[in-house]
């Protein structure tokens, strides 16, 4: 992509109304905008790292054996009424009214319509179990949005619901998804923990919250710093086969949010040296609830002797859109955004410290189109800015890789390739900078 061709309107200034790294740098770096409190308008270069992150989800919700499928965002209020939230939910929910004087909602969740669709096709055990997902808006009406894209009123959510004949079943498709949860946010480039949680509205007695550690977190939280080392990528995963000692591993050391915390199991279980206390970003919540919702709502299913049974189920939320902002929280330095490779809006960030020069215009234009053609993405910068406006923009963007062109280079056949992240630079020939970033 040529940056004279397209749209990141970056901002010099820090906006008077981020109070956090995340907020004030997808402002400046053109990602977001605000288009009323807690509702935001997601610009070219927001809008290509929140589908980097779907992307990584859906794989790895397929891995685990999930289905998709896409639920809508308004909802009709019968619904929520056999389930008795519709008057439970309160001001959160955003009521709407159509022509016809029915009452409808924006979703805020959706274990009423995934339960009410499974209970019109499922009737046998021998369709369990099941696992449905989607990646879909909601809408809250919180009454304190803030920090950006992390605490919003409509927001992105992977929600995925699971369906079985009885509660082993129901562990077992927790545990795929744990163990997914865990892979996702490990690509993501994010240290994730699993915390004992509360189960609130959503009801249930099996429930974990996975949080990133980051001073602007929302949450208090306790952990074994044990929990810190671990690596979900580094495990041998069979989502066919028992993952209960994988479970086992990452529940087993002493984690919990600040509404499930036990100071004396804390001291008692946790040598004083590993004990974490901070602040946390809350990424993803998995809840075991049993037949909450398919006991009042008639999701019942014939089980292996003839009888009817409601379905067990559970529900498994991911905050998409949040996660963008908590990436940058954990990502970031005076200078801007650091992107993790996996989730980059472009991979490589080509600056043309002479754009209008004729040297530097083709040798630019050669390695762009190496680049390009082998599948890399690349921003190139050919605007005509100060070489000064360029690093600070291309380093406020967070692109992982730098190539400087400027007529030095041309002259010696070398260019400067730059890492945002550990600010190395090293010069190479035309040809080694097409090979390392292939
Ligand atoms: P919180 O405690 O932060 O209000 P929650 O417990 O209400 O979250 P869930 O119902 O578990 O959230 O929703 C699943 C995920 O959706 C959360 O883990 C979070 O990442 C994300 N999420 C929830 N509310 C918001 C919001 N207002 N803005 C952005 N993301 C959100
Ligand atoms: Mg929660």
């Amino acid at each position: 992509m040529r940056l004279s061709r397209y749209f990141i309107p970056v901002l010099r200034d820090d906006p008077k109304e981020a109070q956090i790294a995340s907020h004030r740098l997808m402002l400046r770096a053109g990602m977001v905008r605000q288009a009323s409190a807690g509702i935001y308008s997601w610009l070219p270069l927001g809008q290509k790292v929140l589908r980097r992150i779907q992307e990584i989800v859906h794989q790895e919700q397929v891995a685990a054996g999930a289905i998709e499928l896409l639920m809508p965002t308004l909802q009709s209020a019968d619904l929520w009424r056999e389930s008795g939230r519709y008057d439970d939910y309160g001001k959160e929910m955003l009521r709407i009214r159509d022509r016809h004087e029915r009452d409808l909602l924006y979703g805020p969740t959706n274990e009423e319509l995934v339960t009410d669709i499974f209970r019109q096709t499922v009737k046998s055990y021998k369709d369990l179990p099941k696992i449905l997902y989607h990646i879909q808006w909601k809408f809250r009406d919180e009454i304190r949005p803030r920090f950006g894209v992390m605490r919003g009123r409509e927001f992105l959510m992977k929600d995925a619901y699971s369906f079985d004949i009885d509660s082993e079943g129901s562990r077992a498709s927790y545990n795929k998804m744990f163990v997914a949860y865990l892979r996702i946010f490990a690509r993501l480039g994010l240290k994730a923990v699993p915390m004992a949680a509360d189960t609130g509205p959503i009801g249930g007695d099996m429930s974990h919250e996975f949080i990133i550690l980051a001073e602007t977190g929302e949450s208090q939280v306790f952990c074994d710093k044990a929990l810190l080392d671990l690596d979900p990528l580094a495990m041998d995963v069979d989502f066919d086969g028992n993952l209960q000692p994988i479970v086992d591993q990452w529940t087993g050391p002493y984690a919990a949010t600040d509404e499930k915390h036990d100071a004396d199991r804390f001291n008692a279980q946790v040598p004083v040296d590993q004990q974490v206390s901070a602040r946390g970003i809350e990424v993803g919540h998995i809840f075991n609830f049993g037949t909450k919702y398919s006991e009042p709502m008639g999701a019942r299913v014939t089980g292996p002797d003839g009888a009817l049974v409601a379905a067990e189920m559970g529900s498994y939320g991911i905050g998409v859109s949040r996660l963008v902002g908590a990436i940058i929280e954990a990502s970031h330095d005076e200078r801007g955004i650091i992107w993790p490779e996996a989730v980059a809006p472009f991979k490589v960030g080509l600056i043309n410290l002479k754009s209008g020069d004729s040297t530097c215009d083709s040798a630019c234009e050669d390695l762009y189109a190496r680049l390009t053609k082998a599948g890399v993405e690349v921003l190139y910068d050919d605007t005509q800015d100060r070489p000064g406006a360029k690093f600070a923009a291309m380093d406020l963007i967070g692109i992982p890789w730098q190539v400087l062109v400027g007529p030095k280079g041309v002259a010696a056949g070398k260019f400067e390739l730059k890492c945002r992240k550990t600010d190395e630079r090293i010069e190479l020939s035309a040809d080694s900078i097409v090979e390392r970033l292939t």
